[in-house]
Formats: C-alpha cells, structure tokens, sequence
C-alpha cells in the first residue's frame, strides 16, 4: 500500500497545482470522450507507470471542483479538514450498520446527529441517520409521514390516495421520490411561490382543502430552505401553523441552505424549525464536506424506526439497537459519511462552521452589490441568498454559459424563474475571498469583449 499511498500523494500534489494554473479543466466534448482517452477495460492488465500516467490524465482532464473559477453548483471547493477526514474514512473502511463492526464510528454518527438535533430544536426524542444525498433524505421524510398516516402500508401497500405538497421551486426529487414510494406523482401538488420564490402559505391551505373535499388524504408538506434556484427560504412559522391543523407532517428540505442552523445571523431564516417533524441537511453542500454527506433529522425516535428497521438475524447479532444504526437505515452496507464532518466539526468547533456558513452570505452579498452597482448588469435574486442570479448586457445565459466553459474561462450554470433566464452564481466555496469575486466579474467582462460576436443577445 506505501506505493499507492506515494503515488497517490503525486496525484493530489498534481491537482492542487492544475487548480491554480488550469482552474476550469478544458473541456471534452461527450461525442470524443473515447477518442480523447483511452477508458477501456481490457482482459489483459496494464503496469503500474502505464496505470500512472492514465490517473494523470484522468486528474488533468477532470472538471475542477475546488478551483476559484467553479461556481456552477451547489458545492464547491475543498475544505481541507473534512477532505482529511474523509480519506481517513476510505482507509478505515467501516460499515456502518452494526456497531460491532463500525465500532467507535457509531458514536461519532451518534453525535453529530444528536448535536444537529439541538441546533434544530429538536427534543430528546430527536434522531436521524445519514443517506446517501439529499434526495434520500427527502425521501425518508416522505415514507416516514406516509407511515404516520397509513400505518398499513409499509406492510399491505398503498390503498389510499394520499397527497402531498411542496412549492413549484422545491427540488425534483419530491416528484421522483412520490413516484418510488407508491404515492404517485400525480398526488404531488405544487404549491405556487411569491415574488421571491417562497412557498404561498394561503395556496398551500386552498389546496390542501380541495383535496381533503374531494376525497383525498392529505399527509405532507415539504418546505425548503434554500430553493435550488433562487436559494429562498420557505416562511415555516405559516406552514406550520397549516399543517398543524390539518395534522400533516412537516419536512424541511435544508439540503441547499440548512447550514443555516449554524449561524447566530441567518439562523432566523429558518425560524420555527424546532416544531416541524423532519429536516434534512447536506454538510457537503454548505459546510464543504466531500460529497456526500446528508444528514436527517425527526423530532419522532419511534417513527423512524418503526419506518426503517426490518429485522436480519445474519446481521444485528450483538448490541442494542440504538448502536446498530442500519435499524433506522435506507442501506444496508453504508458509507462512514459521519467522520468527515465529524473531524471537521472537531477541528473547527460550531463557531468555525458559523464562520464557513456566514462567509458564503458575505461572498453573495458583495457579488450582488457589484452587480446593482454596474449598469451592465441586472440582478434576479434577492437579498439573504447565496445564489446570485443575473444576467449581464442581456446575454442569453445559456449561451454564455456554454460559452464560459468551452473555452474553459469559468464554471457557472444558469437557472429559470418566472420565465426569466439568468446565470446563476453561487457563492458555496467559502475559501473564496473578495477578489475571487471581483475576478468572476472581470473574466466575463473581458471574455464578452473579446468574443461578442459570438455570443447571441436575447
Ligand atoms: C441539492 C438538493 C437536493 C438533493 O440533494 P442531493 O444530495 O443532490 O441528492 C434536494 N433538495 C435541495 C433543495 C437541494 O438543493
């Protein structure tokens, strides 16, 4: 193992050199990926400076992640404590479903779990797991207030039309995720959003009666905190009072912007989150660990347990259940997600993740001052977001941001709100610093110049 270790050691000295000198990797196009590289599996070997030099390649014509020229996503950057966690964890190989085998690794889940459950305001009869993403934390939301409802079905199947709510500018995998757990997607309502993207509390009430007058069962509303596009946050306090009344559950998907729990000036965006029933969080979004590492959390211990546990004499042959945490698991074999955040977490305490979460909102606040403040630009996103939506000398966002990318200048998508197109920026990698913002503006500026005729005004 040394040499893999040694070579490995090259490889990442390698990346983190391309992330300076070749910060967008150039791109290849999908049509020549199998002229460009040589990807075959082949049934003889290959030796071991032949294996080098095709990681090599492979490292050179990744698209660049961590660089400062990447905001095309959600995540972003490298925070290194997390990166060192998550290594560690690849070495350990632990599975986390019994304690026997995971051994200590559970009580680090253990804790992150139980100390994100404070953060929410959830009591002690809080728990939660770990998923692989935000869309299976949606989705254990979603299968854990259908249970609530119709306690049959995890054992009879479904025989009730039950339906569900969630705003137009929600994530898709509620759709996805009502169409895999036998709920159907017709029984999806989207509720319609205000000017700024956020949930409309008085449609979300008019729907949810139509349908109980028609004879449907309502069962769940899922909020967001930090909608894909607009990164908006979902008024919980109404929605709440709503599903209180109705006597529906109440996740929030904070897969995007949960962060926010961390943070003593942005933690009112998410205020009266201590009495929804499940929330959802990814740490490798906003608190830049490595992908992925999606947390969720229920105010109801039995609820996810009744939900998830089935029982396996093979496997849960020793300890209690609440160190075998593949009883509340979608999986069965899983990933140790926890230790990455955990030795974050660790290194830098609840007070450096504040200051990761804050410096995002400080990174979109100076990119939205320099739009409203130079005539070229026109901004569509709003304030108390770490999506920074414009569109600059009217160019069609799409075709620029194609463009950017490939002449490999700058990853950036773009992203529709009320028929409006607009790049999107997002300002996830909180190792930026101001002049990594600037120098986003000044690329475009100086590519549009150059390439003008190129590029397509809407
Ligand atoms: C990213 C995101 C998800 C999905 O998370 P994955 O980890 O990509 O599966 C769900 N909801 C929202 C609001 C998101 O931004």
């Amino acid at each position: 193992m040394q040499d893999e270790i040694a070579l490995f050691n090259e490889l990442s000295k390698l990346l983190l050199d391309l992330e300076k000198t070749q910060p967008v990797a150039k791109p290849i196009a999908s049509s020549q990926l199998q002229n460009t590289l040589d990807l075959s599996l082949n049934e003889n070997g290959i030796s071991n400076e032949e294996l080098k030099e095709i990681l090599k390649t492979v490292v050179k014509r990744t698209p660049k992640t961590a660089s400062k020229s990447f905001f095309n996503q959600l995540y972003g950057g490298r925070v290194n404590k997390a990166t060192l966690g998550d290594l560690l964890a690849v070495m350990l190989n632990s599975s986390m479903y019994t304690y026997k085998v995971a051994g200590l690794h559970v009580g680090i889940e253990k804790e992150v779990i139980s100390e994100i459950c404070k953060l929410v305001g959830y009591t002690s009869n809080g728990a939660g797991t770990i998923a692989p993403g935000g869309s299976m934390s949606n989705m254990m939301a979603l299968i854990m207030a259908r249970d609530t409802k119709n306690r049959d079905i995890a054992d009879e199947g479904q025989t009730l039309k039950m339906t569900l709510y969630t705003s137009e500018a929600s994530h898709y995998s509620v759709s996805k995720n009502a169409a895999l757990i036998g709920i159907g997607r017709n029984q999806v309502r989207l509720v319609k959003t205000n000017k700024g993207g956020e949930m409309s509390s008085e449609h979300l009430r008019e729907l949810i009666e139509e349908d109980i007058e028609k004879g449907y069962i309502p069962f769940l509303v899922n909020a967001t905190s930090g909608t894909t596009v607009l990164g908006a946050f979902d008024d919980l306090e109404a929605i709440n009072t709503i599903c209180k009344s109705f006597n529906l559950w109440l996740h929030v998907d904070g897969a995007y912007c949960g962060g926010v729990i961390f943070s003593t000036k942005y933690k009112h965006l998410v205020k009266g989150l201590e009495h929804t029933d499940s929330f959802s969080i990814n740490a490798h979004k906003m608190l830049g660990t490595p992908l992925s590492c999606s947390i969720i959390v229920t105010q109801n211990k039995t609820q996810l347990h009744h939900s998830f546990s089935n029982d396996a004499d093979y496997l849960y042959q020793t300890d209690t259940d609440d160190f075998n945490l593949g009883k509340t698991s979608l999986q069965c074999g899983r990933r140790n997600d926890a230790l990455k955040f955990w030795t974050l977490w660790k290194f830098t305490g609840t007070k450096g993740l504040e200051k990761i979460v804050d410096k995002q909102f400080s990174l979109a606040k100076l990119a939205r001052d320099y739009i409203t403040k130079h005539k070229d630009y026109e901004l569509y996103s709003f304030d108390d977001s770490i999506s920074v939506c414009f569109k600059y000398k009217n160019i069609s966002a799409r075709d620029l941001c194609t463009a950017l990318y490939e002449n490999a200048e700058l990853m950036v998508g773009y992203g529709n709100f009320n028929n409006q197109e607009f790049v999107r920026m997002v300002t996830i990698n909180s190792q930026l610093e101001e002049e990594d913002i600037f120098a986003f503006f000044t690329s475009i500026e100086s590519f549009v110049a150059q390439n003008m005729l190129k590029i397509s005004v809407s």
